[in-house]
């Protein structure tokens, strides 16, 4: 088999509309999808039936409208094609409207108050820019038709529709841009986003022995393995075998939905993997990146196999995220992001790069809200995962040139790209990039994109996208209101990248973001640091946030309301889960074993002392005398913790409930697992109820 023969064979992809589709039809689509909005209802029906007959050929079943609502992962709900027989003939549909479309009954997606107080209506349309694909599950194959989601009122319910219309504000203000350069061509720009998911792999028969991982995705317990990721062995290392064939089926399955992924390797820490697909349109890295992690948990579950998105499923190890890569590209091929050869003489370039710099200077808080999700606390600023505080690094090259224009008004010149020479003579001299690397930065320019890495890995990357493309068309049409009414356009823009670059020079970061210094210095030059989920989630409602939401029609106030609802219900949710697991695990497993350890050495103590009274049982008292002491630590805390669980129904804002998971169960959390954890080095392994960090990590 070729990855020719397969690449894409599950997607209504716009060559199979070109040779499907009749040419007035292909012609209509067409012009939507470069130009924006709506196919006639006739082109509709044409399409649909295209569509359906496609479908039907490669053995669809159902269709689906598939969306993306605020729980973060997708949904769909499928209907067969088969409709009323008629003249006993069996009749397949799916009409103009029904691909354009629907109405699920979607009471039970959160809203944070906006159905209630707008009906309980929630339609789904059509997003004409996302090709609809075929899902090979084992409830057959299903036609899924993206979509977004919206109230009856109009109040977007999901993450895709403030997406895309952050890609029109987006695109709006940099053409207003390029046209000041001189660019006549360009009908839109648009956001390229690449991104790379981490994730973990484990047995599955293992996984079924631990209820955290069953009901929370990560491990809640567990004492370090002896062995970590400090010989750094399995960063890039040979993939194992029963791993590879598992990453050989996901290609093959995201291939055929036309997902290109090209990268796979190892990542830092063991049993924890990396997948990275060839960038594209936002608004499709986003739908790629969905189906993605949903194919990667079906996929691994054919091979007795479990993924882990969370992340942070093992403490004491590195967690995952995903990494961001995000450029600007017009339609006619160029990258506002590429430097070029002379960065330093790329006024385009540098005005774009000190519009990022305002904008991820004056929104780090939006960009940190993007980051928050529940797992995500567990990581970020934990010395390995970027901080929370919000910085860019731009590299030695690029840092070089805004040195020079801050301190001249104008750079002279660039840093050129070296060679990096092995010394070996056979082997190749390697350009070296420009910009060299530095790990430890949120927002960090690599080449021709900038990267945000603070998203965590279970997370939809649709929310960060938003943000990013919402502040840079602000940045961008601040810049732009500015120089298109300039006398003299050349000396504006030399002053308005200065202004910019001096005005949020306190952004760039070079340094080493996991050290405390960087926390103190940090709090010196004002960049905020929301350490916690909770911290994050107000900011989406502050005044100057929801003017400037509004002022691009990306989100109305009553949305932004909803989602902050959202947010602090979902971390109250995930936090009591997490404390009832902890409880339950605690009292079904732990407790009852270390009795038994500390029963079984009681009786072999006595048996030995009514053998041979001088018999010396000191090491055996001393870990009865300390299991003991932990024993009634554990069960403290066990107790403690279920009882300011119950507190929960006694609150009723979304509000203090997040406050008291924060601040009163999570502590309690923590003392509970330090008990159990420091007993599972001290009782025998076979009594032991649960797998170990060890069997998880490193027996796959
Ligand atoms: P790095 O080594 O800097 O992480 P890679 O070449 O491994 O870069 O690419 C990482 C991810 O970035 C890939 O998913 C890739 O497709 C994506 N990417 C590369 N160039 C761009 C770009 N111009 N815009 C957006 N994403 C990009
Ligand atoms: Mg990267």
């Amino acid at each position: 088999m070729m990855i020719t023969d397969v690449f894409g064979t599950n997607v209504f992809s716009e060559s199979v509309m070109r040779q499907r589709l009749p040419d007035d039809a292909y012609r209509e689509v067409r012009h939507v999808l470069e130009n924006g909005g709506r196919i006639s209802v006739k082109t509709a029906d044409v399409v649909a039936k295209t569509m359906m007959d496609w479908a039907v050929e490669k053995g669809a079943t159902h269709y689906t409208h598939w969306f993306q609502p605020l729980t973060g992962i997708t949904a769909e709900k499928h209907d067969a094609f088969l409709s009323r027989p008629s003249e006993g003939k069996t009749i397949l549909r799916l009409t103009g409207r029904q691909l354009i479309m629907g109405e699920p009954d979607a009471s039970s997606f959160p809203t944070g108050g906006l159905r209630a107080t707008h009906y309980a209506r929630g339609y789904t349309a059509w997003d004409i820019t996302s090709p609809a694909f075929i899902k090979e599950m084992s409830a057959g194959k299903i036609l899924c038709i993206p979509t977004i989601f919206v109230s009856y009122t109009g109040e977007s319910l999901d993450n895709k529709t403030p997406l895309l219309h952050s890609m029109e504000a987006l695109s709006a203000q940099a053409l207003r841009i390029v046209r000041l350069f001189g660019n006549t061509q360009a009908r839109r720009v648009t956001p390229s986003v690449g991104p790379e998911q981490e994730y973990f792999i484990v047995d599955k028969a293992r996984y079924l022995q631990r209820r955290d991982l069953i009901y929370t995705g990560r491990t809640l317990f567990g004492a370090p393995a002896p062995k970590g990721q400090e010989l750094e062995d399995q960063y890039f290392g040979v993939i194992r075998e029963r791993i590879g064939g598992f990453m050989r089926d996901l290609n093959l399955e995201l291939w055929k939905l036309g997902i290109p992924a090209a990268a796979q390797h190892n990542e830092v820490a063991p049993g924890q993997h990396e997948l990275a697909p060839i960038y594209t349109t936002c608004n499709v890295a986003v739908d790629q990146n969905q189906l993605t992690m949903e194919t990667m948990k079906r996929v691994a579950n054919r091979h007795n196999l479990v993924c882990l998105l969370h992340e942070k499923p093992f403490a004491g190890v590195n967690g995952s995220g995903k990494h961001n890569n995000w450029s600007l590209s017009t339609d006619t091929g160029e990258n506002l992001l590429d430097p070029g050869e002379t960065p330093n003489e790329n006024l385009q370039f540098l005005l774009v790069l000190s519009c990022i710099m305002q904008a991820v200077d004056d929104h780090a808080d939006l960009l940190r809200n993007a980051a928050a999700n529940v797992g995500n606390d567990e990581r970020l600023g934990a010395d390995e995962a970027p901080p929370a505080i919000i910085s860019i690094f731009l590299g030695s090259q690029l840092d070089d040139l805004v040195e020079q224009i801050c301190a001249h008004g104008s750079a002279s010149a660039s840093i050129a790209a070296g060679w990096l020479d092995a010394g070996v003579s056979t082997l190749p001299v390697i350009m070296k990039d420009a910009t060299d690397r530095n790990r430890t930065s949120p927002f960090a320019f690599t080449g021709n994109k900038f990267e945000f890495r603070a998203v965590g890995s279970s997370d939809s990357i649709a929310g960060v996208n938003t943000v990013l493309n919402t502040i840079v068309a602000d940045a961008l049409a601040q810049a732009a209101d500015e120089l298109e009414g300039a006398e003299d356009f050349e000396t504006a823009l030399n002053a308005r990248i200065a202004r910019n670059m001096r005005e949020h020079k306190r952004i760039i970061f070079n340094g080493d973001g996991y050290s405390r210094a960087w926390t103190e210095e940090a709090s010196r030059r004002g960049l905020p640091n929301l350490r916690t989920m909770v911290d994050a989630i107000p900011v989406l409602t502050r005044p100057e946030n929801v003017a400037l939401y509004e002022k691009y029609k990306i989100f109305t106030r009553s949305e932004l309301e909803s989602r902050t609802e959202v947010l602090y219900e979902t971390y109250t949710k995930m936090k009591s889960i997490e404390a009832r697991t902890m409880v339950h695990m605690a009292g079904k497993h732990y407790i009852p074993a270390v009795v038994h350890f500390i029963s079984r050495m009681s009786d072999s103590v006595n048996k030995t002392l009514s053998a041979s009274p001088e018999a010396d049982v000191s090491v055996q008292r001393d870990l009865i005398n300390r299991a003991s002491a932990l024993l009634a630590e554990a069960y403290r805390e066990e107790n403690v913790l279920s009882r300011e669980v119950e507190k929960l129904n006694e609150l009723d804002d979304a509000v203090s409930m997040s406050f008291h998971c924060r601040d009163i169960l999570v502590p309690h959390m923590k003392a509970l697992r330090a008990a159990v954890d420091a007993l599972e080095l001290m009782v025998d392994k076979s009594l032991w109820p649960v797998p170990t960090y060890g069997d998880l990590m490193f027996e796959v």
